[in-house]
C-alpha cells in the first residue's frame, strides 16, 4: 500500500495500540519495555491516570479560546513554572523549535535594543535546536542544515564544552546579544559538559551583557534529577526554553525569561493560535504537580545513577565499551563501533532504545520507571550488547 504520509522518518515496523506506565503492547499483544518515552517527553509513563484525568476533565470546559481572553491555566501554568525555577514569566507555544523561536527573537529584540544591526548568537557544535528555519540555522549539524540554504544569519557555532572558543569569539565580534546552549546535548549523543560549564558561561554572560539561553527542551522538568538541569549549577539564565515533558505528550512548549530578557516580548511582537490553550496547560499543570507529589526529580537522579551503575557493573568485560555517562535519566552507552543496528535487536527483544551519533546508545527512560523494570533493562540490552560485540 503507498503511504500518503511524507516520508521524512524512516520508521520502524511496529506499530502500538496501548500503553501503560513503562509498557507498550503492539498490534499482536506483544509487550515492549520503554527506555525512550517517545523521546524524553512521556516522564510520566503511558496513560499516567493524572494525565488522563487532566485530559477528560478539561475537555469537557473547554479544550481553546485564543490568547485574544484571560487563560486561567495558562496563568497558574505560569506561576508554577515560575515558582519551580527562579524565572520571571513565560511564553507558552507548542513544540520545543516553537520555543526556541521565541528565545532567538528575544536575543534579536535585546541586541536591537543595544543598537547592533546584526545581533548574533553563539551557539554549539552537534546541538540540535529544532526544524524551523531559525532553530535548525542555529542547530549545530550540518545534516539538519543541508538543502535548506540559506540559511538565518546570526549564528556563530563553537564546540561544546569549550569556554576557550567562547571567550575567542567574544573578543573577535562586538556584536554578540546572547548564548544558546543544551545543558546536556540530547541529540548529539548525551554529551554532559564539565561540571562548571555552565556557571563559566554565565560569567561571561554577566561580563559582556549578554543573554545566557539554555535550550532545556530535553533536559528540563526533571530529567536530568532536578527540575531543570540549570538548578545543578546554583545559576539562573536569562532565558529557558521548554517543551518535550511539560505535556508527557499533549504538545506544549514554553520560553521562559527573567530580568532584562522578560520585558522584551511585548504586545504584537509575537504570538501563537494555539499556545497556551487550557487543555495544553491543565495537563503540564497536572504533570508538574504529579512530579512533584512524586519526588519523580529525585527519582530521576537515583533511578539514573542506579542504571548508569548496573550497566557500568554488567559491561565491565566488554572491551568495546568506551564509556556509560549519565546525567540523570539521560544515559549513554558509548561502544567503539557502529551500533545502531541494536535498535531493531533490542525491538524484537521488546526494548524500546535508540542510537545516537552511530556509536552511542541513548536511553531516556520514564522517571517513573520501577526497579524490577530497570532490572530487566539491564538484563536485555547487555546481553544485546555483549552478544552484538562478540
Ligand atoms: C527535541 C528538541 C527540540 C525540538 O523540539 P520539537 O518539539 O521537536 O520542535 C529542541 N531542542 C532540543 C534540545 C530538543 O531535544
Amino acid at each position: 500500500m503507498t503511504s500518503h504520509i511524507m516520508p521524512t522518518y524512516g520508521r520502524l515496523d511496529v506499530t502500538f495500540t496501548k500503553g501503560e506506565g513503562a509498557w507498550l503492547w503492539d498490534q499482536d499483544n506483544k509487550r515492549y519495555l520503554d527506555a525512550l518515552s517517545g523521546i524524553a517527553v512521556c516522564s510520566l509513563g503511558h496513560a499516567h491516570p493524572a494525565v488522563h484525568k487532566a485530559l477528560c476533565a478539561q475537555s469537557q470546559q473547554l479544550v481553546h479560546t485564543s490568547n485574544l481572553y484571560h487563560i486561567p491555566g495558562q496563568e497558574k501554568l505560569a506561576t508554577k513554572l515560575c515558582e519551580l525555577s527562579g524565572m520571571d514569566n513565560v511564553f507558552f507555544s507548542n513544540s520545543g523549535a516553537e520555543a526556541n523561536e521565541a528565545a532567538i527573537k528575544i536575543a534579536r529584540l535585546f541586541g536591537h535594543e543595544k543598537n547592533h544591526t546584526n545581533p548574533t548568537i553563539i551557539v554549539m557544535q552537534q546541538s540540535f535546536h529544532g526544524r524551523t528555519m531559525a532553530t535548525l540555522s542555529a542547530t549545530g549539524n550540518p545534516k539538519v542544515q543541508a538543502g535548506f540554504e540559506p540559511l538565518l544569519n546570526g549564528f556563530v557555532h563553537v564546540p561544546f564544552n569549550d569556554i576557550a572558543a567562547i571567550e575567542s569569539v567574544l573578543k573577535q565580534h562586538d556584536n554578540i546579544v546572547a548564548i544558546l546552549v543544551e545543558p546536556v546535548q540530547g541529540e548529539g549523543g548525551v554529551n554532559i559538559p564539565a561540571p562548571d560549564y555552565l556557571n563559566k558561561i554565565r560569567a561571561l554572560c554577566d561580563q559582556h551583557d549578554i543573554l545566557m539561553m539554555l535550550d532545556e527542551v530535553q533536559t528540563g522538568i526533571g530529567r536530568t534529577g532536578a527540575w531543570f538541569a540549570f538548578q545543578h549549577n546554583h545559576i539562573i539564565p536569562d532565558v529557558c526554553t521548554l517543551a518535550k515533558a511539560l505535556g508527557n505528550g499533549m504538545p506544549i512548549g514554553a520560553c521562559m525569561a527573567k530580568g532584562k530578557a522578560s520585558k522584551l516580548l511585548t504586545a504584537g511582537k509575537h504570538g501563537s493560535t494555539y499556545g497556551g490553550s487550557p487543555l495544553a496547560c491543565s495537563v503540564a499543570l497536572a504533570v508538574l504537580n504529579t512530579i512533584e507529589e512524586q519526588q519523580l526529580c529525585q527519582q530521576a537522579s537515583d533511578k539514573g545513577n542506579a542504571i548508569a551503575q548496573a550497566f557500568s557493573t554488567r559491561l565491565k568485560n566488554n572491551p568495546h565499551i568506551v564509556n556509560i555517562r549519565n546525567k540523570g535519566m539521560m544515559i549513554g552507552i558509548e561502544l567503539d563501533l557502529p551500533c545502531a543496528e541494536l535498535v531493531s535487536l533490542a525491538l524484537d527483544a521488546g526494548l524500546l532504545i535508540n542510537v545516537t551519533g552511530d556509536t552511542s546508545i541513548r536511553l531516556l527512560p520514564p522517571l517513573i520507571i520501577s526497579y524490577e523494570q530497570i532490572d530487566l533493562l539491564v538484563d536485555i540490552l547487555s546481553s544485546l550488547i555483549d552478544g552484538y560485540t562478540t
